[in-house]
């Protein structure tokens, strides 16, 4: 039988409805979430990922401030600005869009913000955090992973999870989450120094996909039943579309969902739920600087 498909559009629609019903409740009270949106250069996926967050915090009801500077700008430029939007008490969150230019230190950059207004939740402060399981922001893929497969009622405790990528915004710290007791699953994680990847893939009861390459994951890597989580956004030209290409996962789905119990698509599974825990992230953000 073909695999559920999850909807992570829809789910992650619930989760914004969520968040804007709460922000009705902080306008009352006089606050607006604002988060400061900061795009250097003009990267047409970061161009499009930036518009798309920015949208959905305008639909939650809260404000963004959509900095937009050229791709010359430099590294202490750039930290002066961070500088200024860390004491704009008016600003709750500051989101630096990556990949930044070559000539910039993305953690330079990263480190600059100040942890209560990180709301990607990749400062050292933040990742220490949740390392240690105490109040952080959480990273917000992995954090929509796990929302995407509670709200599923996927069971994870006891649960083989194998992670294929490393990287510090979606595979290391959805390890970390996933080995957290409220999970409690056991976590294998892959990478490119990993042999024999199928070997692990099929032991995964439930197996991410996090290595941005096109269709790696195949039917026969897959352990019938297993729930399937594509993390992964690649743009593949394809003439026959205006924009001149297509999005695909790394997962190859037509195959897969023939073996797999459920499955994430692309577009339209995790990628949704990146934007709607960052929505999250910045009303979080907000009501904790009311507590401040
Ligand atoms: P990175 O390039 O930072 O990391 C990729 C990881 O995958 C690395 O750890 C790499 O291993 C591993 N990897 C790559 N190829 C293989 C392979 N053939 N076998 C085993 N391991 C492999 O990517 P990100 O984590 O930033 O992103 C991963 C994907 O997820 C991309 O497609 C990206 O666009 C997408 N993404 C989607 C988001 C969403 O909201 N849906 C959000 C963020 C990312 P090694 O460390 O050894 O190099």
């Amino acid at each position: 039988m073909a695999a559920q498909i999850i909807d992570g559009f829809s789910i992650a629609q619930n989760v914004r409805a969520g968040v804007g019903e709460k922000v009705k409740e902080l306008q009352a009270q006089g606050v607006i979430p604002c988060l400061a949106v900061v795009l250097v250069g003009e990267n047409p996926a970061s161009i499009s990922y930036v518009t798309g967050k920015e949208k959905a915090l305008a639909e939650a009801g809260m404000k963004s401030l959509d900095i937009r500077l050229p791709e010359q700008t430099t590294e202490e430029e750039l930290l002066q600005r961070i500088d200024t939007l860390n004491k704009d008490s008016s600003v709750h969150g500051i989101l630096v869009q990556l990949p930044l230019p070559q000539h910039i230190d993305e953690d330079r950059i990263i480190t600059a913000i100040k942890p209560e207004k990180d709301v990607d939740g990749f400062h050292p402060v933040n990742v220490g955090n949740m390392m240690i399981g105490k109040k952080s922001f959480l990273p917000c893929t992995p954090h929509g992973v796990l929302v995407l497969l509670k709200t599923m009622g996927i069971e994870t405790k006891g649960k083989h999870v194998v992670i294929v990528g490393r990287s510090n915004i979606v595979g290391k710290p959805l390890g970390i989450l996933f080995t957290r007791r409220e999970y409690n699953a056991t976590v294998t994680i892959c990478h490119t120094g990993t042999k024999d990847l199928s070997y692990h893939t099929k032991q995964a009861d439930i197996l991410v996909a996090a290595a941005g390459s096109p269709g790696m994951i195949t039917a026969d890597m897959v352990k019938p039943g297993a729930v399937v989580i594509d993390v992964g956004v690649n743009r593949i030209p394809d003439a026959s579309k205006k924009s001149g290409f297509r999005l695909c996962g790394d997962v190859d789905f037509e195959g897969v969902k023939e073996v797999a119990s459920h499955i994430t698509p692309v577009p339209k599974g995790v990628g949704p739920m990146t934007i709607a825990m960052l929505v999250f992230n910045t009303l979080e953000a907000a009501v904790a600087s009311i507590k401040a």
